[in-house]
């Protein structure tokens, strides 16, 4: 049996293109659906959905060194056989040591060679914790999203995670559509945004380098077979552009869900923290609208 869950994936080859605006505004249309903000990086969906944590939990996606103090007699082999120099002559003293060493965790990159090493058991290797996810209600409703430690690396697997749990409180509440705010480049996060997706929309701008990233995850969705459209945001800042990025889209088969006009009521809207189509019903509000028709058309028809 299929699943009953749609998941629409909105993605842009980098930030800044306006992806976070047009998610929330879904949200809006859509009527109910789950979200999940795979932005993890630079998560802010949030700040425009206002949401109330309801549940959180720390994320732990790998492991990571750290000396047991009482136990460290400083023989320095644990320097010795760290490649990432993360290993410090400047830790507390002990009954038997004056210094004993320490592993600076925003180093520690994990691979737990030192603890193999280390003949007094002074290493303790364990689960690092990496972040945390939430669960939230918002108006539009449920929403899972993430926020990743200082210095912390997405891997994709925390995005997996968030989409995992969307997917799962959507079966649960028997909500049938799945919003997720992808994240960007082409790297393993996004592949772990857009892997098994049901659609995917590519958000992109009128420029260069706008071109440029759209192709790169045209390639990226052609690959993992998942069918995508393109919306054109701000296309009227460079029409010339714009026409050339729909020529290029439609030569790699990708459908132009449609174009959203530069408006400064997205600004204002997000100062007022509201989706710009809860904001205004006129200018790029129009635009997304139909842009969002164009997307859960083709969706209800796959
Ligand atoms: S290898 Fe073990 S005992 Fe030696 S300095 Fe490192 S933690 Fe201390
Ligand atoms: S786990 Fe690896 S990176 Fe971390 S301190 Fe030990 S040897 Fe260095």
């Amino acid at each position: 049996m299929g699943k009953k869950q749609q998941e629409l994936v909105i993605i842009s080859g980098k930030g800044g293109t306006g992806k976070t605006s047009i998610v929330a505004s879904f949200a809006a249309l859509a009527g109910k659906c789950v979200m999940a903000d795979c932005d993890v990086d630079a998560a802010d969906l949030h700040l425009v959905l206002d949401p109330q944590v309801i549940r959180s939990e720390s994320f732990s996606g790998g492991k990571r060194a750290s000396v047991i103090t009482g136990r460290c007699t400083a023989c320095g082999t644990c320097a010795e056989v760290c490649r990432f120099d993360a290993v410090s002559f400047d830790g507390p003293s002990n009954s038997r040591v004056e210094k004993t060493f320490r592993i600076d965790p925003v180093a520690c990159e994990g691979c737990g060679v030192c603890s193999w090493f280390c003949e007094d058991d002074a290493i303790d290797f364990g689960p690092a914790v990496n972040g945390e996810w939430f669960v939230s209600e918002t108006r539009h409703g449920p929403m899972v999203h993430a926020r990743l430690g200082i210095a912390e690396e997405n891997s994709g697997k925390l995005v997996s995670l968030v989409r995992k749990e969307a997917v799962n409180l959507a079966e649960e509440r028997g909500i049938g559509l799945v919003v997720i705010d992808g994240s960007p480049g082409i790297g393993c996060p996004v592949i772990a945004s857009i892997t098994g997706a049901d659609m995917v929309l590519v958000v992109t701008e009128p420029t260069v380098s706008g071109l440029h990233d759209l192709l790169r995850v045209a390639d990226l969705t052609r690959h993992f077979a998942t069918p995508a459209m393109v919306c054109i945001n701000k296309w009227d800042l460079n029409p010339q552009v714009a026409s050339e990025i729909e020529e290029q889209a439609c030569k790699k088969g990708l459908r132009i869900a449609g174009k959203v006009r530069y408006d400064r009521a997205v600004t204002k809207a997000q100062i007022s923290r509201l989706p710009v189509v809860e904001y205004q019903d006129n200018g790029c509000s129009g635009d997304i609208r139909s842009v969002w028709e164009s997307v859960s058309s083709l969706m209800q028809s796959t």
